[in-house]
């Protein structure tokens, strides 16, 4: 019995010590969340802000997301959308009602789903600084953070995909393109003359055809590329065209539906990925 308590008590300390060596760190740390056929990105920054993009479909987000965070964490600095589909703010709901949110951004679209309707309700009764995302708008996140908000510029485009939020989030010199699930069209008008070095690109639309062109990935000359879709999901994301794009380009892939949830820490400059599961 007492042997047994002993293991137990060592496996806290463990779990104890990991964690706090993972929140203090010095490091930025960006993690893909494996939350299914969705996107769920948490962002935390060196100076212990967090940002969390997009929610994924379900509130499995909650458990998932409680791995990358100290327990006794529950605020989240901002929270931002990118559009108003179930797949990227199913789990907001329920987040909402577990985690203060300091602030809260979104692309101004008014979906008519009960889960847009009722995540809403809950932001706004929890007087939650909400606000449209505004092409060329700059946001500091702590000390060192910088997002920068590259779209939407319309409100006239009906397509709710295409008005998703899209950003650069920097540190130093460490940058991470990210767009939701925005079209093509649209990605490679915001990625045109963007003039700065990013490293990492999430794939928008889960790696749908519709996105990530040819001249997008020339814009963007990313290092790496992240990809969120679930396993056997019913659209058949990834796309093969765009897998096969990104070879042709020698562009390393991750990806939620193999390797679970990703992570990345950076110094600013340097980096090192690392993955939940390894399917070698
Ligand atoms: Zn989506």
């Amino acid at each position: 019995m007492i042997k047994h308590f002993v293991v137990f008590l060592v496996i806290v300390c463990q779990l104890l010590f990991n964690i706090i060596e993972n929140d203090n760190d010095g490091l930025m740390h960006l993690h893909m969340l494996d939350v299914g056929q969705g996107d769920a990105f948490l962002l935390q920054t060196v100076d212990k802000k967090y940002v969390l993009i997009d929610g994924g479909p379900s509130s499995n987000l909650i458990d998932v997301m409680a791995d990358y965070m100290p327990f006794w964490q529950n605020r989240l600095d901002l929270v931002i959308a990118t559009h108003g589909d179930s797949d990227h703010i199913g789990g907001l709901v329920e987040l909402s009602e577990r985690y203060d949110i300091e602030a809260f951004i979104y692309n101004g679209e008014s979906k008519n789903t009960l889960i847009f309707e009722e995540l809403m309700k809950n932001i706004s009764f929890d007087g939650v600084d909400i606000s449209i995302a505004q092409s060329g708008e700059e946001i500091r996140v702590g000390c060192c953070m910088e997002i920068d908000i590259l779209w939407p510029g319309s409100i006239n485009i009906e397509d709710s995909n295409d008005r998703s939020v899209s950003i650069i989030a920097k540190y130093q010199d460490f940058e991470i393109y990210m767009a939701g699930d925005l079209g093509y069209k649209y990605e490679e008008k915001i990625t045109n003359n963007l003039g700065v070095d990013i490293e990492v690109m999430k794939i928008s639309h889960h790696g749908s055809r519709t996105s990530t062109s040819t001249k997008v990935v020339d814009n963007i000359r990313p290092q790496i590329t992240l990809i969120s879709a679930g396993k056997d999901n019913k659209f058949g994301h990834p796309h093969r065209e765009v897998l096969d794009l990104l070879d042709k380009n020698n562009i390393i892939q991750y990806r939620t539906d193999i390797q679970g949830t990703v992570s990345i820490k950076s110094d600013g400059s340097d980096y090192v990925v690392d993955i939940e599961k390894d399917n070698k």
